[in-house]
């Protein structure tokens, strides 16, 4: 049932009892044929990309030219499913996972992963000012995390900078935040950007070897931490994603294990 308590008059309220178990059933449907037809192909996609790796464009030089294409389209449609199957599985999921996530070895992954994408492309700059931690789950925030900072590096020209951030938010909380000095994205299209498959532009989604749902992913992962996403944004002139936590999940860093080295310098 959804249930609705509308103020009607000065000293009236009125209550909007409706029942929904047949919308509930349809998006339990909908859910789960994604989640098997993604499942489903799976395993046909395993064995085709295992296959292409096989074939030498030496040996089959008439394939040569189309082998390298077709390596990459089964390499985005693997990621296509991965992705679509970690949706599934954030959808079902009611809470998140609750372990202490050590933010500055995972700044110092973020870090790595974005030099490997970027092949000295970019500037990269990441910077832990605060020593505190999460509560939550390491994989699902990571996967987040990384979702953006692999957006900035592949949505930002040559030659650009990338500047991730963790700190202290006033009220106890904190934020990671990841600026980038790209394309940007026009107001217009902000309202629409965590839906699955939305993109401002598709030919540069594809190109940089997006699959359209990576902003759905973050968006789940925060709602899962009780945590919102910001996005300010300026065509021409760059983005930037923050994700915003509350109190209730940021730690104090553990006794023992606070400055030198583990902190993730520039
Ligand atoms: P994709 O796999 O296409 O990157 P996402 O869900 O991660 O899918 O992002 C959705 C769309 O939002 C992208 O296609 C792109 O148009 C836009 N976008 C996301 N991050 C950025 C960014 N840092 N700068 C400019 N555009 C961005």
């Amino acid at each position: 049932l959804n249930l609705r308590l509308i103020p009607y008059s000065e000293q009236q309220w009125l209550l909007v009892a409706r029942d929904i178990s047949k919308l509930m059933h349809l998006e339990q449907v909908r859910r789960d044929f994604v989640a098997n037809v993604s499942h489903e192909l799976r395993t046909p996609l395993t064995v085709i990309h295992g296959y292409l790796e096989l074939v030498e464009p030496e040996d089959a030089p008439t394939l040569a030219p189309v082998l390298g294409e077709m390596r990459a389209q089964s390499r985005r449609m693997g990621q296509i499913v991965e992705d679509l199957l970690a949706l599934s599985r954030l959808e079902v999921q009611e809470h998140a996972q609750e372990e202490r996530v050590a933010t500055s070895p995972l700044l110092a992954t973020l870090r790595k992963e974005a030099e490997a994408l970027s092949q000295g492309r970019h500037a990269i700059l990441v910077r832990g000012e605060s020593d505190r931690d999460l509560l939550g789950s390491l994989k699902d925030l990571h996967s987040a995390f990384s979702n953006l900072v692999s957006n900035a590096v592949r949505y930002t020209p040559a030659g650009g900078r990338i500047d991730v951030l963790w700190r202290d938010e006033p009220g106890g909380g904190a934020r990671f935040s990841v600026t980038d000095t790209g394309y940007g994205i026009p107001a217009s299209h902000l309202p629409r950007l965590t839906e699955r498959f939305y993109r401002v532009s598709s030919s540069r989604s594809r190109e940089t070897g997006g699959t359209g749902l990576g902003l759905s992913i973050v968006k789940h992962v925060l709602a899962l931490h009780q945590s919102r996403l910001e996005v300010a944004s300026e065509p021409g002139k760059g983005s930037t994603f923050a994700c915003v936590f509350g109190a209730e999940r940021v730690l104090a860093p553990e006794p023992g294990l606070s400055g030198g080295d583990a902190h993730a310098g520039e």
